[in-house]
Parts: structure tokens; C-alpha cells; sequence
């Protein structure tokens, strides 16, 4: 188990000492990336962190704070109920963790080294207000994230100091030290990274999970490249050529939700079973997705009855609406009342579990039954789907994957 851990911690740590960050600029804008623009309690907006909200800013990718502290929040949760964590002892609230932390990135990629950024923190906490950054002149460069070891070292003087400094008194977290650091800064670099608050913390879950390091969000890029040549010659087969749905679908282009995913799942006695499909589609692949309370588009309509079913019963489902740029607009699946035939041994037969289960990855972008895994009949989702359904969910919509991995976006 230890083992484990420390691998699921290295692989993004690794990654940060070797990434480096592209933050693009529009012309005219700001020669910096700046500070969070949305204020919580703990630190008062001032100077040119204030400026920031007057528009000058919009181009630049640091998030509001309130959403680095509701992903925090959630970090919180995914220890404690994910992975099954104890609680550890820290003198920094949920709040000044996530805060500091963003604010030290902030300096970090703005020219400042370690030391620097540290000291600048530091003296916001001590009330000196937002301090300058250091590379005032370095807009349009490509900008890197620090090596790990030094956020780390920052996050073990922010508690000393607020133990020593401002005498606070423990409490408790689900997220030991190394993970809180790294997981943060994992979510900040998806974040100024054109990433949505909702893409980086899907991603950021994904490595916790050990599902691998997700590219960065490819908004505004037209073309691109997937390493992973069995996932791009799977989003191929199994989602852009594949003959599910291809009446209300180009087949020249990917297709597939923006998550989350929104769902109308109607009444129905087997519910619970289609929450627990859902739910597990969401932790497996990272599958987000949130119950709506009436049937409006964009939406995953999700009812029982018998219609359209083969013969041998059970469930049908697919794609059966685009919007201009492809991406989903309505998915369909049936389920036929009590499972027919894959329930009839029990609910937690591995056949009823497959049922729904299998039925949603036809709405979500398997539009095909594969050769391997829960798309091919098994209970479970084989890692070449959970890769392929990665893959594809890192990519913008419209975009056309060839063999060789390479991808660009088509024109609508
Ligand atoms: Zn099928």
C-alpha cells in the first residue's frame, strides 16, 4: 500500500519538475499573470491584485479564488471517502492552505525564485499587503512551474509558521502535507492551462486514482498530438467511425459530452441501479455528471419501458443529437423494467451490474461494443477504455484523431 502511494505521488511530481507551462497572452494584456480576482475573508485585495478585476485581466488563466478552495474542499473529500485516509494533524486551515499556496504559485511563475516567493507570502500574512512580482517584464514567455521539492518546502514553512508565527492551534486533515502540495499545484498548472474548474479537478482525481496524467486543456488550440496511439486509434474506432448514433452525429469528428454530464433520469423502480451506473462511470473515468429536474437540453434522457429492445431485452441506448461543433446534446437510454433477464439472478449479479453500466458508455462515447472489457460484455472497465475515454475527454470538441495520434480541430 505504501508502494502504491508513493507511486501515485510521484508521477505528478515528476511531471512538474519537467513540464513547462505555456500561458498565452492576448495583445494588449497584462505583461503578468495575475493574482485571483475573487476574494475570500482571509486576504485583502489590493493594489495591482484589485486591478485585476477591472477587465484588464480577462485574459489571464489564474481561477477566482472561490474555485481553488471548493477544489481544496473536494481534495478533502476524495481522501477521506476515496481513498479511505485517517485524519492527519496540520495548524493550517482549509482556507490559508489553498490561498497560500495559489499565491506562492502565483509569485513562482510570475520571475520570482523560491526564496523570493516565500518571503512575499510570508508578508501578505503578516499584513503587508500584496507584494510585487518579480518578472514584471516577461509577459509572452513561456512560463514553468517550479521544481516539486520547493512548493513543498514552501507548504512545511506555512505550517511552522502558522504554528510558530501565528500561534494557531491543530486541526485536522484527510490530506497529508506531500498530497496537498502537489495536488494543488497539479490543479493550478490544469487551471492556468485553459482548464475549466470542473476539467481540472476531473483531472487532477484521475492521477489521484492512478488513471495517469491527463494533457492540459486545448482551448484556443487547433491541433495536437495523443501519445497514447492505442487511445487515438481507439476514439477511431470505437467514438468518430463507429456505427452507433451516426444519423444525429458527424462520424468525421470526435463526440462527447461537456461535462458534467447533465442527466433526466425519469421515475422508476430500478433508479437507484442507474445512480449506481452513473456513479460508477464518474469514479472509474471521471465521468461527472448531475441529475436535472426536468427532460430541457442539453441532456442524458435515461427511461424504462420496452421499446426498441432486441428480442433477449434488457437496455438500448445512444447519441441521438449534436450541436454545430458535434458535442453531445441528447443521449437516449432504455432500460427494460426490472433488468429482464441480466437481473434475474440477483442485483449484484455481475450481468445486472454490466446492464447499466454498459447501456451508459454508449451514451457517453463508446459508440460500439469493443473487444475488451465493460464495452465488450465484462463488469468492469478495462484500463484501454478507461485510456481511450481519457483521451477523448481531453480533447475539444471537433476535433478529427488520425492513426498516427495527431489531431486537429474542423471547422463546423
Ligand atoms: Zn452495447
Amino acid at each position: 500500500m505504501t508502494t502504491d502511494r508513493a507511486f501515485r505521488l510521484l508521477s505528478p511530481v515528476v511531471l512538474l519538475a519537467a513540464v513547462v507551462v505555456l500561458v498565452q497572452f492576448g495583445c494588449g494584456g497584462p505583461k503578468t499573470p495575475t493574482g485571483p480576482t475573487t476574494a475570500l475573508s482571509v486576504i485583502p485585495e489590493t493594489g495591482r491584485v484589485a486591478a485585476a478585476s477591472d477587465g484588464i485581466a480577462r485574459s489571464v488563466a489564474f481561477p477566482p479564488r472561490n474555485e481553488p478552495f471548493a477544489f481544496r474542499q473536494e481534495l478533502e473529500a476524495k481522501y477521506r471517502d476515496g481513498l479511505g485516509r485517517q485524519p492527519q494533524s496540520t495548524f493550517v486551515d482549509l482556507e490559508g492552505d489553498i490561498v497560500w499556496i495559489t499565491e506562492y504559485t502565483r509569485y513562482r511563475v510570475n520571475g520570482c525564485n523560491h526564496d523570493q516567493a516565500e518571503a512575499r507570502v510570508m508578508q501578505q500574512i503578516d499584513g503587508l499587503g500584496v507584494q510585487p512580482v518579480c518578472g514584471a517584464e516577461q509577459g509572452g514567455r513561456n512560463i514553468s512551474f517550479p521544481p516539486r521539492n520547493e512548493p513543498f518546502a514552501f507548504r512545511q514553512s506555512l505550517e511552522a509558521k502558522y504554528r510558530d508565527g501565528l500561534h494557531r492551534f491543530a486541526q485536522s486533515s484527510y490530506v497529508d502535507l506531500e498530497g496537498d502540495i502537489v495536488w494543488i499545484t497539479e490543479y493550478t498548472r490544469y487551471r492556468v492551462n485553459n482548464c475549466s474548474h470542473a476539467e481540472a479537478t476531473t483531472r487532477v482525481f484521475a492521477q489521484i486514482d492512478g488513471r495517469g496524467v491527463a494533457p492540459t486543456c486545448a482551448a484556443g488550440s487547433a491541433s495536437g498530438w495523443i501519445s497514447d496511439l492505442q487511445a487515438a486509434r481507439d476514439i477511431i474506432d470505437w467514438n468518430m467511425a463507429a456505427a452507433g448514433g451516426t444519423s444525429f452525429r458527424k462520424q468525421d469528428r470526435i463526440c462527447r459530452w461537456e461535462l458534467p454530464v447533465p442527466v433526466y433520469l425519469q421515475d422508476g423502480p430500478d433508479r437507484d441501479r442507474v445512480i449506481a451506473a452513473l456513479d460508477y462511470w464518474r469514479d472509474q473515468a471521471g465521468m461527472s455528471y448531475r441529475l436535472i429536474p426536468s427532460d430541457v437540453l442539453p441532456r442524458l434522457l435515461i427511461r424504462f419501458g420496452m421499446d426498441g429492445l432486441p428480442p433477449w431485452g434488457g437496455g438500448r441506448a445512444l447519441v441521438d443529437g449534436t450541436n454545430a461543433n458535434n458535442s453531445s446534446k441528447s443521449a437516449l437510454a432504455v432500460y427494460q423494467p426490472g433488468g429482464g433477464t441480466y437481473c434475474q439472478l440477483g442485483t449484484t449479479t455481475a450481468g445486472c451490474l454490466m446492464l447499466y453500466r454498459h447501456e451508459l458508455g454508449h451514451t457517453l462515447g463508446i459508440y460500439i461494443n469493443t473487444p475488451v472489457g465493460l464495452m465488450g460484455g465484462a463488469v468492469e472497465l478495462s484500463d484501454r477504455e478507461k485510456r481511450m475515454m481519457a483521451a477523448l475527454y481531453a480533447l475539444p470538441h471537433g476535433a478529427r484523431v488520425e492513426a498516427d495520434g495527431t489531431w486537429q480541430v474542423l471547422p463546423q
